[in-house]
C-alpha cells in the first residue's frame, strides 16, 4: 500500500483471451488516489478505463498486482466487501420503484430501519435538488434529473470511494455542463474521492484535481489538468489534449532542462522538462497556439525566441481569432483574444522558452 492513498493500484494488469490471441486491456496500471480527490482516467474509446475502474470496483481481478482501499489490500475480494460505489453509464435506475425507493435502495438492502432510511432520502432528495419528486418514476425525470437520482442512491450509502464511467454522456450539450458543475461542487462539499471515467478531455480539465492519460491499456501521464496542459512528457499526450504546433528538430545543445534545437535552419529554445536531452537527438517541438505572441507585443517581450511571419490567413472563432501564419520554420496557428487582436499582414512572433516543449520522438 502506499500511505495515505485512498485507492492504490500497483502494476496491475488485466488480459483478455480473444481469437486473436492475449490482450492487456489493463498493463502495469499504477495509479494513487487520494482521499477527497477528484481523480479522472481520460483516454479514447478502448483505451483501458472502464477496465481499471472495474478492477477497483472488484468487478473483475487482474493477473497481475494488487490492489488497495483505504490501506487495505482487496485485489480478489468481490465488490460487496470495498467501501466504493460504482454509477454506471447507463444509470441503472429501477424503472418500476419511485424516485425515493430508488435512492432507498442500498439503505434497504443494508436493513436499515425504517425512520432512518425516510430522514436519509429525505435528506438526499434536498441536496439533490429533487425535492417534492420522490413518488415520481424514473421515467418522468429528465435525464439531468436521472443522473441525480443515480449519483443521490450512490451517496446514500457513505462509500469512501465513488467511482463514475462516463456519468454524463448520454446528456445533451447544454445539461451536461450544468450537471458537470454540480457534480463538482457535490464532490468539494461532500470531500468525497471521485474516481472518475471519461473519454471528454475539456471535461476532464475542468473537474480534476488531477488526470491518468491512458493509452492502449497504459497509463501515459499523471499530473494537474494544468501540468498534462502545459507540460506534456510524451508526443502522444500533447496530441491528444488541446490544440499546438508541432515542430520536428535536432538538439544542438543541452544545457539541463533547457536545450536549443535546430528546426529548419533556425535556432530555437525550448524546455525539456524533466529530462535532460542529448545533443544530435531528433525531437519534436510544442508550442499552444495561445503561446504565441504576436505584433507589438512580440517585439517588446524579451522573449528567447523571436521570428518574422507573413499572415496567410485569419479565422474568427468568437471570442479569439485564429491566425496562420508563415515564418522560417513553418506555417504557425496563432490565437488572440479578437478584441484585441492585431492583425497586420507583416508580423513578428515571439515565445519564451518554457511555452515551447521539447519531446522525444
Ligand atoms: P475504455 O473504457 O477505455 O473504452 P475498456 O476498458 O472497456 O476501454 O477496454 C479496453 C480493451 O479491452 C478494449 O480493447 C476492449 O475491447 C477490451 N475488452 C474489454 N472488456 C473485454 C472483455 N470482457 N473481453 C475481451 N476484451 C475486452
Ligand atoms: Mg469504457
Amino acid at each position: 500500500m502506499r500511505d495515505g492513498s485512498v485507492v492504490y493500484l500497483e502494476g496491475v494488469s488485466k488480459i483478455y483471451p480473444t481469437a486473436a490471441g492475449e490482450i492487456f486491456a489493463a498493463r502495469d496500471v499504477t495509479i494513487d488516489v487520494q482521499p477527497g480527490e477528484f481523480y479522472s482516467l481520460l483516454g479514447s474509446s478502448g483505451s483501458g478505463k472502464t477496465t481499471t475502474l472495474r478492477l477497483i470496483g472488484g468487478f473483475e481481478i487482474p493477473e497481475y498486482g494488487r490492489v488497495w482501499i483505504g490501506g487495505e489490500e482487496v485485489t480478489e475480494q468481490p465488490p460487496y466487501r470495498r467501501n466504493v460505489h460504482t454509477v454506471f453509464q447507463s444509470y441503472a435506475l429501477f424503472p418500476h420503484l419511485t424516485v425515493a425507493e430508488n435512492i432507498a435502495y442500498p439503505l434497504r438492502i443494508a436493513k436499515t430501519n425504517r425512520a432512518e432510511v425516510a430522514e436519509r432520502v429525505e435528506e438526499s432528495l434536498r441536496m439533490f435538488q429533487l425535492k417534492g419528486m420522490g413518488d415520481r418514476r424514473p421515467s418522468q425525470l429528465s435525464g439531468g434529473q436521472q443522473q441525480r437520482v443515480a449519483l443521490a442512491r450512490a451517496l446514500i450509502s457513505r462509500p469512501k470511494v465513488l467511482l463514475l464511467d462516463e456519468p454524463l454522456s448520454a446528456l445533451d450539450a447544454k445539461i451536461r455542463e450544468e450537471v458537470r458543475q454540480e457534480l463538482r461542487d457535490l464532490q468539494k462539499q461532500t470531500n468525497l474521492t471521485f474516481i472518475y471515467v471519461t473519454h471528454d478531455q475539456e471535461e476532464a480539465l475542468a473537474l480534476s484535481d488531477r488526470i491518468a492519460v491512458m493509452h492502449n491499456g497504459q497509463v501515459q501521464q499523471i499530473d494537474t489538468p494544468k501540468q498534462i496542459y502545459d507540460r506534456p512528457t510524451s508526443l502522444f499526450v500533447a496530441q491528444f489534449i488541446g490544440k499546438a504546433n508541432f515542430l520536428k528538430g535536432t538538439v544542438l545543445e543541452a544545457n539541463g532542462e533547457t536545450a536549443a534545437v535546430e528546426v529548419s535552419g533556425t535556432k530555437i529554445w525550448a524546455a525539456s522538462p524533466g529530462r535532460s536531452p542529448t545533443i544530435g537527438d531528433a525531437v519534436t517541438l510544442m508550442i499552444r497556439p495561445e503561446r504565441l505572441c504576436l505584433g507589438e507585443t512580440a517585439k517588446t517581450a524579451k522573449a528567447d525566441n523571436q521570428l518574422s511571419g507573413k499572415v496567410a490567413s485569419v479565422t474568427y472563432v468568437g471570442q479569439l481569432v485564429e491566425l496562420k501564419v508563415e515564418t522560417p520554420i513553418g506555417l504557425l496557428t496563432v490565437t488572440q483574444l479578437s478584441s484585441t487582436a492585431d492583425l497586420s499582414p507583416e508580423q513578428s512572433l515571439s515565445w519564451n522558452t518554457n511555452d515551447c516543449i521539447l519531446l522525444p520522438g
